[in-house]
């Protein structure tokens, strides 16, 4: 009788330690309620409850990369990134990402590319894709970043049929803005970003302007004219720093291997300027 007791207790002890763990491990992956409340938003920084984007279907991918306009600045052409280093445990060094088929792909563990030449305010191309046998969820399924200044970053992750906390999925001000909808392609498929994007002005270390950006994310428009709060965080506020007025584009090793293609960048110059 005790045994059988004892068996039972044990059963019903493993259920109730498996359902906790359960919530437990989809409050971690899937958001959180314990993190600092956004500025002037009702919801938390990676918010459990805040609503996924809509799914927008966006048109058909193209085949081959669109060529840049004249005066851009290529970054990546499909063959090979003498135009970037690698950032490893802090030290620069020869850049270790693959190169093959005319993209360049992820080496997980090897550190972030980061663009030799500084930008700042400037028009932004950079294509991306998941690889079709993309492994693991939420954020674990294809992260990577385009990190504008090396700071502020536009979220890259597979979210064609996969969930995640809203301002952490494809397309997002990582940590502080969804994007307005979700036009995502599926893994294997190339995918597009055109960002519009306005520098940070500092005086005197003091901040005197935010960072403002505009996305479209396979030509669709997924943030207009947005306010940047910060440099990007995980599970903090990001907050400003002061930096100069160009730094480098960088592109997130986020220990997963996802594609890239056709990256090219072109100043913003005034009106009226030969
Ligand atoms: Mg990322």
């Amino acid at each position: 009788m005790m045994k059988r007791v004892f068996v039972a207790s044990v059963a019903l002890f493993s259920v109730a330690g498996l359902v906790a763990f359960q919530q437990q491990y989809e409050k971690g992956d899937l958001g959180f309620d314990d993190t600092p409340m956004l500025p002037g938003q009702p919801w938390r920084v990676h918010d459990l409850n805040r609503p996924r984007p809509r799914k927008v279907t966006a048109p058909a991918a193209c085949d081959k990369p669109v060529p840049p306009p004249s005066d851009a600045v290529v970054l990546f052409d499909g063959k090979d990134l003498s135009k970037w280093v690698q950032s490893r445990r802090g030290r620069t060094v020869e850049p270790r990402w693959k190169v093959e088929n005319g993209y360049i792909q992820i080496v997980p563990h090897t550190g972030d590319l980061i663009s030799k030449e500084k930008f700042g305010t400037a028009q932004y191309h950079i294509e991306w894709q998941i690889p079709k046998d993309v492994q693991g969820r939420s954020q674990s399924r294809g992260n990577s970043g385009v990190l504008l200044m090396s700071r502020y970053e536009i979220q890259v992750l597979d979210v064609y049929d996969n969930l995640t906390y809203a301002d952490g999925g494809a397309g997002a001000i990582y940590g502080q803005w969804p994007p307005l909808v979700n036009p995502a392609r599926a893994p294997g498929e190339w995918q597009t970003y055109d960002i519009i994007f306005e520098a940070p002005k500092f005086e005197n270390d003091k901040l005197v302007k935010p960072a403002y950006v505009t996305v479209l994310f396979n030509g669709v428009v997924v943030h207009h004219h947005k306010e940047i709060i910060g440099r990007m965080a995980y599970r903090q506020v990001g907050t400003y720093a002061p930096h100069g007025p160009e730094e480098p584009l960088m592109l997130q090793d986020h220990n997963q291997p996802v594609r890239y293609r056709n990256i090219w960048v072109r100043r913003l110059g005034d009106y009226d300027q030969k």
